[in-house]
C-alpha cells in the first residue's frame, strides 16, 4: 500500500480504518499520536460502530490470542452479514448461505486497482490483489483456498473468475477462452469448464448439496496486457467410491441423474435407460434421487451447451454418454451362482447393452466379469470368481471407467483452453486452488489420509512462502527481532511420505508382499517401524505416549492442526486399486474411442505393477507443490457457520474446531508479531518530511537519521517500528494511519 493509497483510503472510509486502525483505543489513549480534533470525534462513533461489527482484521483484535475474541469479532460480523475478515492479508470467510448483494458489477468496480485496507475485506480483493500483484511486479500468483466441506471454496473460486471475467481487458483473439474459462452466462453460473467439471465431479452430500468430490488446481494465464488467454486445470484423488456406493441421503455423480432426468427420449432409448434413477443399484443406495436445491433437468441443458462451447463434437458427446449409461447398466449386473459357488451373470440383458455402448465383445465381457485371469508357469488359466469376487471386479472397473473418463475429460478441457497465439509465448499465470481442507469425522480412513496429508503437505508451502521469507527479508535487513515460535510440520510431511521409513513407503511394501499381507500387518509393520515417532500412536503404543483410548485396528496422527485416528480396515484394498487383467484387456478392445485413450494397451505389456493410489498421489502433491512454490501465494479460509446449509446460524462449537483446522489462530499470532507495513527509508521520508520541521523541506544526511528524527518528531513508541538498512518496518496499521492522518490536517 502506498501512500498516495493510504491517503485516498483516510479520505473515502475514513470512519471505518479509524475503526480498525485503532484497536480499542479511546481518543484520549492516542497520547503522543497525531491526531486532529476531527478524527477524535470520528474514533468516538467508530468506537461504537465496532462494538457491532468487530473488526475487519484480526489483527486489530486487542486480544488476539484469544481464542473465544476470535469467534467473538466473526460472530458480530456474521450477525451483520459481514462475512469477510481479514488476518493481514488472509481473508477468512464464512458461508452465509443465503445470497448477499455483494458480488454486483457495482462491487467489482469498488475493488478494481483500489488497495486492502481501502474498502471492507472481500474475496474480490484478494483477486484484485493477485492479479495487480502479477502486472506490477511480473510475479505468478496463486490463490489458496480452503475449508471443510461447505465451507464455500468452490463458489469463493467462482466469484473469483467472475471478477476476472468482467474486470479484465478482452484480447479479441481469445474471446473463446475467456468463455470456457471465466464466464460466458453469468445468469446461469457461467463459467462453463466448472459447469462440466462439477457435474461429472460433484455430487449430493449430506455436508454439501453441490460437493466438489476431487481436489482442483486452475491455471488462469494473462497475456501482456493482462487479458485472459488461457487455462489449465490439475484434478487430484476423484473419490471414485462414489460410483459403486453412496451413503443414506447422498447420491452418485451429478452427471447420472441429469442424464436420467433432462436427457431427450431418443437418447435414453439409444442408451438403454429408463427415465427413474431408482431403476438403478449405482443411484438407489442413498434413497435420494431428488434433491430441493438442484434442478437436474435445467442442469443437464446447462451441460449439454457447456459441452459443446468446450469443443466437443457429436461424436464426443455420445461416446462420452455412452460410458456414463455403460456405468449404470454394470451396476445392474446381478450376479447368480453357479456350481461350486461360483458366480454367473443371470440375464444378459445389460450385457447386451454393455457390449454395444462400450464397443466390445459380450461374451469376452461376461467372461471376464465372473473370471480373473492367472498366469501359471507361463500359461494363461481362467479362474473363476465367487459372488463376492465377482461383485467387487464389476465395481473396480466402474469405478476405472469413470475415474479415467473423469481425467480424460479434464484433460480435454484442457486442450480446449490452450493459449496457442505463437507470438507470444510470454504469459502470467494466476492460479486457484480449491482443495479439500482437513477432515476429522468419527471414522478416518484411506481418503481422510491422503486429504490430511495434503493438508499438511499444504502448510509446510505455507511455512516456507509466508513465514520464511518473512523471516528472511527481517534477517536481511538486519532488523532484530524474536522469530516468531511456530510449529514447523515437516516432521509429520516426513513420517507420511519418506523414502522406505514413511507410511506411505510401508503401505506400498504391505500391498507388494505377497501372501498373508492384510491391513492388520501394515498397522503392526507401522508400530515396528514409526512407532518411536512422536506423531504416532496406535492401541499399543497409546499407554505410553497418551492416555487416550483407542481401537486396536486404528493409529493416530497427531497433524499439526489436531490429532486423527485412521481405522486401517480397507487400506490395503483403496491403495492398491487393483482392476483384473482382463478386465483390462477388455477395455483396450474398446471400440469406444475415449476408453481407448484411458486404456492404454501398454498398460498390458507393462510387467511392472501401476503404482498404488497413495503413491500416485505423493506424486501428484509434489508437483503441485511445485507449481505453487514458483508462485505468490494469497490465501483464503473459509468457514462453515452451521451443519445445516441454515442462514443466520453461528454455532460456536463447530467453528471453534474449523478455526482450530485452519490454524487461524497460530495464522494471526504470526501475523501479529511481524510487522505490518515496511518501507524504504526514502519513500517513508519524501512522503512525510512535511510533519517534521528538522526534516522538512530537505533533509540533508543520511536517510536513516532522517526517519528517526522524523518518527522521533511523530512520537512513534519503540515497540511500534524498527529500522532496517534500507527500509522501516512499522508493526501496527494504527501508527501509520494517524500519521497519515497528520498529513491531512
Ligand atoms: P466441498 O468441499 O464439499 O466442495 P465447498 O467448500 O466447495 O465444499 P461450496 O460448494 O463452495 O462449498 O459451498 C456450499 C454452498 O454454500 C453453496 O452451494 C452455496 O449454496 C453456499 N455458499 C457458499 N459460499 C457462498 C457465498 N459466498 N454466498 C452465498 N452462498 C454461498
Ligand atoms: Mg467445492
Amino acid at each position: 500500500m502506498d501512500v498516495a493509497d493510504i491517503r485516498n483510503l483516510m479520505r473515502k472510509t475514513q470512519a471505518s480504518i479509524l475503526l480498525n486502525g485503532f484497536l480499542g483505543k479511546r481518543p484520549d489513549d492516542l497520547g503522543n499520536v497525531v491526531a486532529s480534533d476531527g478524527v477524535r470525534a470520528m474514533m468516538e462513533s467508530a468506537l461504537t460502530a465496532r462494538d457491532r461489527v468487530g473488526v475487519s482484521d484480526f489483527v486489530l483484535l486487542e486480544n488476539f490470542t484469544s481464542e473465544a475474541s476470535f469467534i467473538e469479532n466473526l460472530r458480530k460480523r456474521f450477525k451483520e452479514n459481514l462475512i469477510y475478515t481479514y488476518i493481514g492479508s488472509v481473508l477468512v470467510s464464512v458461508n452465509p448461505y443465503k445470497d448477499l448483494e455483494i458480488y454486483t458489477k457495482n462491487h467489482m468496480e469498488r475493488y478494481r486497482g483500489v488497495n486492502f485496507y481501502e474498502v471492507s475485506p472481500h474475496i474480490y480483493a484478494v483477486g484484485d490483489n493477485a492479479y495487480r500483484s502479477m502486472r506490477t511486479e511480473r510475479k505468478d500468483q496463486c490463490i489458496l483456498i480452503s475449508g471443510e466441506s461447505g465451507a464455500g471454496k468452490t463458489e469463493a473460486s467462482k466469484k473469483i473468475l467472475q471478477y476476472y471475467a468482467v474486470t479484465c481487458p478482452v484480447s479479441d483473439q481469445v474471446q473463446t477462452v475467456k468463455d470456457r474459462l471465466l464466464q460466458s452466462n453469468p445468469c446461469a453460473g457461467g463459467q462453463e469448464t466448472l459447469i462440466i467439471c462439477s457435474a461429472f465431479g460433484n455430487a449430493k452430500t449430506l455436508r454439501n448439496d453441490n460437493s466438489s468430490r476431487f481436489g482442483k488446481y486452475m491455471d488462469i494465464q494473462f497475456d501482456f496486457k493482462g487479458a485472459p488467454v488461457g487455462g489449465h486445470i490439475i484434478n487430484y484423488l476423484l473419490e471414485k467410491s462414489r460410483v459403486v456406493h453412496q451413503n443414506h441421503g447422498e447420491r452418485n455423480f451429478h452427471i447420472f441423474y441429469q442424464m436420467i432426468e433432462g436427457g431427450e427420449e431418443d437418447l435414453l432409448r439409444r442408451l438403454g435407460l429408463e427415465r427413474n434413477p431408482q431403476q438403478y443399484q449405482y443411484l438407489v443406495k442413498g434413497n435420494c434421487p431428488k434433491v430441493s436445491s438442484i434442478n437436474d433437468r435445467s442442469e443437464w441443458k446447462l451441460v449439454r451447451k457447456a459441452l459443446t462451447v468446450i469443443g466437443f463434437n457429436e461424436d464426443d458427446v455420445e461416446e462420452l454418454l455412452n460410458i456414463i449409461a455403460s456405468v449404470l447398466h454394470l451396476g445392474n449386473i446381478q450376479y447368480g451362482e453357479a456350481e461350486e459357488g461360483n458366480s454367473c451373470i443371470a440375464s444378459d440383458t445389460q450385457i447386451k447393452y454393455l457390449a454395444r455402448l462400450l464397443g466390445v465383445n459380450g461374451a469376452v465381457l461376461t467372461e471376464a466379469l465372473t473370471h480373473k485371469k492367472i498366469i501359471a508357469k507361463g500359461e494363461e488359466l481362467m479362474s473363476p470368481l465367487n459372488l463376492e469376487q465377482a461383485s467387487s471386479a464389476r465395481d473396480a472397473l466402474s469405478k476405472a471407467v469413470y475415474g479415467r473418463t473423469f481425467t480424460w475429460l479434464v484433460n480435454k478441457i484442457n486442450a480446449s483452453l490452450t493459449y496457442t497465439d505463437d507470438s507470444s509465448k510470454h504469459y502470467s499465470v494466476i492460479g486457484l486452488l480449491d482443495i479439500y481442507g482437513f477432515e476429522v469425522f468419527q471414522h478416518n480412513s484411506f481418503e481422510q489420509f491422503c486429504i490430511n496429508y495434503c493438508n499438511e503437505k499444504l502448510q509446510q508451502l505455507f511455512i516456507e512462502l509466508t513465514l520464511k521469507s518473512e523471516q528472511e527479508e527481517y534477517e536481511a535487513e538486519g532488523i532484530t527481532w524474536e522469530p516468531v515460535q511456530y510449529f514447523n510440520n515437516k516432521i509429520i510431511c516426513d513420517l507420511v511420505e519418506e523414502k522406505f521409513k514413511g507410511i506411505i513407503s510401508i503401505l506400498d511394501e504391505e500391498c507388494l508382499r505377497p501372501g498373508d499381507a492384510n491391513d492388520l500387518t501394515f498397522l503392526e509393520k507401522l508400530e515396528d517401524t514409526v512407532g518411536g515417532h512422536a506423531h504416532f500412536v496406535t492401541h499399543k503404543l497409546a499407554d505410553t505416549k497418551t492416555r487416550k483410548v483407542m481401537a486396536r485396528d486404528e493409529f493416530r496422527l497427531l497433524h499439526y492442526a489436531g490429532e486423527v485416528n485412521y481405522n486401517v480396515n480397507g487400506f490395503l484394498d483403496k491403495n492398491n486399486d487393483l482392476l483384473f487383467r482382463n478386465l483390462k484387456e477388455v477395455m483396450c478392445m474398446s471400440e469406444n474411442k475415449i476408453l481407448t485413450k484411458c486404456f492404454d494397451r501398454e498398460e498390458l505389456s507393462d510387467k511392472k505393477r501401476p503404482e498404488t493410489a497413495a503413491t500416485q498421489f505423493k506424486a501428484s502433491l509434489a508437483k503441485l507443490m511445485e507449481i505453487l512454490m514458483s508462485k505468490e501465494p494469497s490465501y483464503v479460509r473459509c468457514i462453515k457457520p452451521n451443519d445445516s446449509k441454515q442462514s443466520g446460524r453461528f454455532d460456536e462449537v463447530l467453528i471453534r474446531h474449523q478455526v482450530k483446522y485452519l490454524g487461524l489462530m497460530e495464522n494471526l499470532r504470526v501475523r501479529r508479531a511481524g510487522f505490518a507495513y515496511r518501507r524504504r527509508y526514502e519513500v517513508f521520508l519524501q512522503r512525510y518530511k512535511s510533519l517534521c520541521p528538522d526534516t522538512w523541506p530537505s533533509w540533508q544526511g543520511k536517510l536513516p537519521e532522517g526517519v528517526a528524527t522524523l518518527v522521533k518528531h511523530l512520537g512513534y513508541k519503540p515497540e511500534e517500528y524498527k529500522m532496517g538498512r534500507s527500509k522501516i518496518f512499522i508493526r501496527f496499521p494504527k501508527t501509520l494511519f494517524a500519521t497519515e492522518d497528520a498529513l491531512e490536517t
